[in-house]
């Protein structure tokens, strides 16, 4: 495990431990606080942010959207278009079941999204998704006390824009009622919007590391290039190379994981390519 993976778990069940013990909201007293590992992936690109859990979805199953209707419609539309619940984070505005005076599902008041506020928040700042799906109104008002915003699902269903520093992205709750406004064919075409939009971010993602230098190779050009402000292409190679071979020496690994090459001409650090280097280090003189 990595240190940062290591991290983020401690700090998530930091986070389920706090969820758990929050006696907030009186109505919900009794109901579970559903988010754990059921919730999906820690390192999720996409996080979907339904209502609250249902009677007899998640308050039972303890599985964000499964096991009731709406979490069935949930699982049949990411299926469809090739997502997969473990590679997402799937949670709710509010964590925990809210019932009316006869024991049915309820929305959540203002209030109790209020006092969730902050859980979701955390959830984000945590999980750090490309994209975040809002499945309903109440889920979109609930972001905007994240970070504001005026948005609404009418107006804003299947369109995104940036928020939070990702992209947001409203859909309608796949719960049956909602289908009376937004039928089956038309969500599934939101959750291909949502792939899409998904596709380009990953492809964005992956460019913009091929495009910069990872921050332990820029920390070595900066250290060799501040002590050596002219020298050339070469030089930069082999001294990068014994930065890392003396690294190994005295400390018995490496600076980088970077791929470098033994050449007729001495040795060539692949993530040092020319054209990365001036696209990362436009001011350094290259001769
Ligand atoms: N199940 C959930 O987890 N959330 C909802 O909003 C509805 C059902």
């Amino acid at each position: 495990m990595s240190q940062q993976s290591g991290n983020i778990d401690q700090c998530f069940s930091q986070l389920v431990a706090e969820v758990k013990a929050c006696r907030k909201c009186q109505r919900m007293e009794n109901s579970e606080r559903v988010l754990g590992h059921s919730s999906g992936s820690l390192i999720a690109t996409v996080m979907f942010i339904g209502e609250a859990p249902g009677r007899l979805g998640a308050d039972t199953s303890l599985i964000p959207f499964h096991g009731d209707q709406s979490g069935h419609n949930f699982e049949a539309l990411i299926e469809q278009v090739g997502l997969s619940r473990y590679q997402s984070f799937i949670t709710n505005a509010v964590l925990c079941n809210p019932k009316d005076e006869f024991g049915n599902n309820s929305t959540p008041t203002k209030e109790e999204v209020e006092n969730c506020a902050n859980f979701l928040k955390r959830q984000i700042d945590l999980v750090q998704p490309d994209v975040i799906v809002t499945l309903g109104a109440t889920a979109l008002k609930a972001t905007a006390l994240v970070e504001r915003h005026n948005l609404t699902l009418t107006l804003a269903v299947r369109t995104s824009r940036q928020w939070y520093g990702r992209t947001l992205i409203p859909v309608y709750h796949p719960g049956q009622r909602a289908m009376v406004h937004r039928s089956f064919a038309n969500q599934l075409a939101d959750y291909q919007f949502i792939v899409e939009t998904l596709r380009r971010a990953n492809a964005k993602r992956k460019t913009s590391s091929l495009r910069m230098f990872s921050p332990k190779v820029a920390a070595v050009v900066d250290c060799i290039t501040s002590r050596k402000p002219q020298l050339s292409y070469f030089a930069l190679h082999k001294l990068f190379y014994l930065v890392e071979v003396e690294a190994h020496k005295q400390l018995g690994e490496r600076i980088t994981n970077s791929y470098i090459i033994r050449q007729k001409d001495g040795p060539y650090c692949v993530d040092l390519h020319i054209a990365k280097l001036r696209r990362t280090c436009p001011s350094l003189e290259i001769t």
